[in-house]
């Protein structure tokens, strides 16, 4: 189990490999640097890697506090409806929220469907894609909401507040333990509440928020690239022509969300109409065909290898072979001189940055296949972009210093980029 230290004042690290070289690294007065003050702290490194804390470009920090709380209702936990029923029914507490259903579980879901698999509480099932939220007559009239098919489209107002705040310093804690100490939360539109929850939750890691409004400023939750939710529905070429202007009227990069070939080609017009800026990033990309990548450069793509892996069973059954290369790229877009950075998109992917590592590099379905063969990279490019800047991910990685975050691990390097592994990770500093 790895130990999380919040803003050590004085700790010597002795025998510490960094950047190939095995040394002493002082903290002294909660400053890296200087010689050791008497006293302090003293742990032996026995040449384990030292890096600076991992960044995880893309995740929803309320929505994976708030799963965490919620039973999965999706592959590969959950595969039939009658697995749903009894997913449903031993679920605890006086109402039930799920995360991650698929049409391959039982069809469609809708309130009826739900009503038959779940009659007796509240339930509240999410779509894997984030996107809808369906509910059961009981879960509606607990909202005095009318909605035949029980169905509510994400922002939902009307889908209300969840009665349990979510944990997210318990999250922030969790993510620390993993080595991630930078988070860039890519919920749109963030409310007051949303970020105040942010705020008060004291975490250990830098946020940076795609969803604060142009007006916040606040030093713990930092205001970053405007999301730009284009999702499948909401394809209007004006309002996304106005999303980005105005966004860099006021010097703020957008982050576009794009998961299909369409949404990525309707972006990319979008830019080069209005022009790119530093900062400008695509999230997902899910979507690529050979000859948009030149058009990619210049800005950054935000990519989710463990999300398409544990997808790809689904993508390799349903997706036309001839449109599978253009899946989730990471490794071709790196060779055509495109920047892109790994993520987790927690909780649609999973949290684990070293299980993104090691997707990255395999991209194995759960069944064992291979998703994209080229689109492989070493676990070194992957790790490289964990830690590069959460301000500029399509920067070069942070060094040992720059920040003031440590993560120690267990052992060199080398076998940290042969085996990825959370286990690993054995000691994180935290600057804040
Ligand atoms: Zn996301």
């Amino acid at each position: 189990m790895a130990e999380l230290l919040r803003a050590p004042r004085d700790l010597v690290l002795t025998d510490v490999e960094v950047d190939g070289r095995r040394v002493d690294v002082v903290i002294r007065d909660g400053q890296l640097g200087g010689t050791p003050k008497a006293g302090a702290d003293v742990v032996h490194g026995r040449g384990g890697a030292l890096l600076p804390g991992l960044n995880d470009h893309h995740l929803h920090l309320l929505a994976t506090a708030a799963a965490a709380r919620s039973i999965d209702c999706g592959p590969p936990s959950v595969r039939t409806a009658e697995q749903l029923r009894g997913a449903l029914a031993v679920a605890t507490g006086q109402s039930v929220r799920g995360t991650g259903y698929h049409e391959s579980v039982a069809g469609p879901l809708d309130r009826a469907l739900l009503d038959d698999l779940h009659p007796g509480r509240p339930v509240r099932v999410q779509h894997r894609t984030g996107g809808v939220w369906v509910l059961n007559s009981r879960a509606l009239q607990e909202l005095g909401v009318t909605q035949d098919d029980g169905r509510l489209w994400r922002g939902d107002p009307r889908l209300g507040h969840s009665s349990d705040v979510p944990d997210i310093a318990a999250l922030g804690d969790e993510l620390a333990l993993l080595g991630v100490l930078g988070a860039c939360d890519a919920t749109p539109d963030l409310g007051p509440d949303a970020l105040r929850l942010l705020v008060e939750a004291d975490l250990p890691q830098q946020v940076l928020a795609l969803g604060a409004p142009d007006d916040w400023d606040h030093p713990g939750v930092r205001r970053g690239p405007r999301k730009v939710l284009l999702g499948d529905e909401d394809l209007d070429w004006d309002s996304l022509v106005a999303r980005v202007t105005q966004a860099h009227e006021v010097s703020r990069a957008v982050a576009i969300h794009v998961v299909t070939r369409e949404g990525l080609l309707l972006a990319l017009a979008a830019l080069e109409q209005v022009g790119v800026v530093p900062g400008d990033r695509l999230e997902h990309a899910a979507v690529v065909p050979p000859d948009a990548v030149p058009r990619l450069a210049g800005l950054t793509v935000v990519t989710q290898p463990a999300l398409a892996a544990r997808r790809g069973d689904d993508y390799l059954r349903d997706v036309d072979p001839r449109d599978c290369p253009d899946l989730w790229r990471y490794g071709s877009l790196q060779a055509q001189g495109v920047d892109v950075v790994p993520s987790s998109d927690a909780p649609y992917g999973p949290l684990d940055p070293w299980q993104v590592l090691r997707s990255a590099r395999d991209r194995e379905t759960p069944s064992g296949q291979l998703l994209g063969e080229a689109e492989r990279v070493p676990v070194r490019v992957a790790l490289d972009g964990m830690l590069a800047p959460l301000e500029t991910p399509g920067g070069p990685p942070r060094r040992v210093g720059d920040g003031g975050d440590l993560v120690l691990l267990h052992v060199p390097l080398e076998e940290v980029l042969r085996d990825p592994r959370r286990e690993h990770v054995r000691l994180v500093c935290a600057a804040r």
